[in-house]
């Protein structure tokens, strides 16, 4: 039923209810040095620089993950994903998290072969057993011209790239996010397209400060009950109007 439409997700309070980040920090006993660090680096080097504290006083890479399990995951919004997969929709992450974090968390939770593609900060483990964050975009160059994205990752630039992947007939967009990295995508959805701004956070903020700027139709949600049922009620309405 789902074939034609494409659902793209936020990761950080969005899928789960914290942000990644800030939960390894908080449950690792970092937030000291975190908020030491935090004014002096740009975010992906600052959660590199994070990770190097860990390494050095002896966590292993398994006990973040540990911790990563651990991460509030609403049963609604697990529910969700299967049943938007299970219409066949296809299912999309762009995130500023990275690829360990995310792909610990939805392994753990059974998901992670529901998603077709996560674009996010990639992780690697280096010889030192040390795990690393580098940038989506390489910040050596200049990586994007966007004003209203973080220099590592413009998720707009994302929605560009899989919008013009599909085939004409295939381009009706669900977006799903909460923060202020989730502006710049929004604006470049079109009139068909829908986006889920969590109630209250940035992006809802941002979008109602002026709503004509976006095209697409707004749908909020506060808890995960509502993410489902909004989730689902616009998978249909998509389907049925892509018939028609
Ligand atoms: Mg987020
Ligand atoms: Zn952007």
């Amino acid at each position: 039923m789902g074939e034609s439409v494409t659902v793209i997700f936020d990761f950080d309070q969005t899928i789960i209810d914290d942000d990644s980040d800030l939960w390894v920090i908080s449950e690792l006993g970092l937030t000291h040095l975190f908020n030491q660090f935090r004014s002096t680096l740009p975010w992906t080097s600052l959660m590199d620089r994070m990770l190097k504290e860990v390494h050095s006083q002896g966590i292993a890479i398994n006990h973040i993950a540990d911790c990563l399990k651990r991460a509030y995951f609403h049963p609604s919004i697990i529910s969700a994903i299967k049943s938007a997969h299970a219409l066949r929709c296809d299912l999309k992450i762009i995130s500023d998290a990275n690829t360990f974090y995310i792909k610990t968390i939805l392994e753990h939770h059974g998901i992670w072969d529901c998603f077709s593609e996560v674009n996010t900060n990639p992780a690697f483990v280096d010889e030192e057993e040390r795990l690393r964050i580098t940038p989506f975009h390489d910040s050596t160059l200049s990586p994007h011209s966007c004003h209203l994205c973080p220099p590592n990752m413009c998720k707009g630039l994302v929605i560009d790239r899989i919008r013009g992947s599909l085939p004409e007939n295939k381009r009706r967009f669900i977006y799903i996010g909460d923060g202020q990295g989730d502006y710049c995508p929004t604006l470049k959805l079109e009139g068909s397209d829908f986006v889920m701004p969590r109630k209250d956070y940035p992006l809802s903020n941002r979008i109602f400060s002026d709503p004509k700027l976006v095209n697409a139709e707004v749908h909020e949600w506060s808890s995960g009950e509502e993410f489902e049922s909004i989730l689902l009620k616009l998978i249909n309405k998509l389907a049925i109007q892509i018939k028609m």
